[in-house]
């Protein structure tokens, strides 16, 4: 019986795990990646030292359209079974705040470095520069088209081409074409993990003001989501860790034309009422200082005529002691909830991940192939799941990838 030929469409982090599990099974493994080399992606990830996974990973830490599909394939290659196969390719993890794990070498480098030494031992032909532009069946057979090279004729065919997002580093939505003509269709995608744009004039005077404080999405009446952390205002809008989490929730309103608004509390130890004796406090103890000095010390300076001026004090160098009560009420507001309108997301170069992508409804979540076209299976981002930020990406291209070059390859 002649060997079974598996061509892989994206050298990302789905697509090598892909090549390691179905090479191991005995089947001749090509990956063909557009870029120069694979796993560019990788070597971005967790600023440089790549959050591997998650212990903490549970099916509320992921969204698309079909939570019980992902479940599925996350049970197919759980945490336990990804931390024990990268500790032998020789990738020791360990684990920080909120269960994100990380390689003990703080490298993403050594995470994409075993892959490759794994794929290369398992013998995985990795053909860089092909850019895929087609692939077609004929008799049982994939033909798989490359732009100025020769095609490649296959068995079996796993994209793993990833989404959209941050197309610098390789995935740039062509997965989608080549799997559209079978029937596969197309959840609208919007980035994600990304920052937001605001409405407010005063944006470029604030750039670079980071502060620990709690932000808080809500349409209507409604508050939609909370996260606290580190948050930093920009010339567009606001970035950080809590405004990548709420990023998802904030996109999918926006894709749907609603326009969501954010309130930022910048003094998240503090009740309202306990700040609001603090400012009189420092109002009574600074009677003849100018309001705006009053204020150095408590905030950052550059946030101080803005955030002054936002709360309706028209000469913001008077006395303390000419502040009158609803004025500092005003203040206080501000620096408990100041609001603002959303009106977009940073564009799919800042995006760390693509929400949207191919319907999961025509693939089979325990062995990742198509139920359209048999042969064909998918890994990774190019299917309609994302996670939050904290690993859980990653863990869903290592638990797809496996899936699909295990299956691929029986
Ligand atoms: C800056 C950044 C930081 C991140 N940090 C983390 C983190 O710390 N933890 C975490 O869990 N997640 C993180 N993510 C998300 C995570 O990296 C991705 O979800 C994951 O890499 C997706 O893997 P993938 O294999 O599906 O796709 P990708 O990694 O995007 O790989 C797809 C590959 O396919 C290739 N390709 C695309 N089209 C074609 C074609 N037509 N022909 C040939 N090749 C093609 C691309 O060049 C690319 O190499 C981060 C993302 C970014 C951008």
């Amino acid at each position: 019986m002649s060997i079974r030929k598996i061509a892989i469409v994206g050298g990302g982090a789905s697509g090598l795990v892909a090549s390691i599990a179905a090479s191991s099974k005995g089947s001749k493994v090509y990956i063909l990646e557009r870029l120069d080399r694979v796993g560019k992606k990788i070597l971005a990830t967790g600023n440089g030292r790549c959050n591997i996974t998650n212990i903490n990973t549970d099916i509320t830490r992921f969204h698309g359209k079909d939570k019980s599909f992902i479940n599925e394939t996350l049970k197919q290659f759980d945490v336990p079974a990804t931390i024990e196969f990268f500790e032998k390719l020789g990738v020791k993890c360990k684990i920080e705040d909120e269960g994100k794990a990380y390689p003990y070498s703080d490298q993403a480098s050594s995470v994409l470095d075993v892959l490759r030494y794994e794929a290369e031992r398992l013998g995985v032909i990795e053909l860089c520069g092909c850019y895929v532009s087609q692939i077609k069946q004929k008799k049982g057979i994939f033909e798989i088209g490359i732009k100025d090279k020769e095609k490649l004729a296959v068995d079996k065919v796993i994209v793993a081409a990833g989404g959209k997002a941050s197309p610098n580093l390789g995935s740039n939505g062509s997965g989608y074409d080549l799997v559209i003509p079978f029937g596969h269709k197309l959840i609208e995608t919007f980035p994600a993990l990304v920052q937001l744009k605001l409405d407010a004039p005063f944006l470029k005077a604030l750039k670079g003001v980071k502060f620990e404080g709690t932000v808080t999405l809500g349409l209507g009446n409604k508050e939609l989501q909370r996260e606290s952390g580190e948050i930093l205002y920009t010339d567009y809008g606001i970035s950080g860790p809590p405004i990548f989490q709420l990023s998802r929730k904030a996109g999918e309103q926006l894709a749907v034309g609603r326009k969501p608004w954010l309130t930022v509390d910048m003094f998240r130890d503090f009740e309202y009422e306990e700040l609001m004796e603090v400012l009189r406090k420092r109002m009574a103890n600074a009677c003849e200082k100018p309001l705006d000095f009053s204020f150095v010390g408590l905030i950052n300076k550059r946030l101080i005529p803005i955030l002054l001026k936002a709360s309706g004090v028209i000469d913001i160098h008077k006395h303390c002691k000419e502040v009158s009560e609803e004025e500092l009420k005003n203040i206080c507001h501000k620096l408990k909830m100041w609001r603002f309108e959303v009106i977009g997301t940073q564009s799919w170069t800042e995006a760390q991940v693509t929400a949207g992508g191919i319907d999961t409804k025509d693939v089979n979540p325990n062995t990742m192939e198509s139920k359209l076209v048999k042969g064909i299976y998918f890994a990774g981002e190019i299917l309609d799941v994302d996670g939050d930020c904290g690993g859980f990406n990653l863990q869903w291209a290592w638990s797809s990838g496996y899936t699909a070059g295990k299956y691929a390859s029986e």
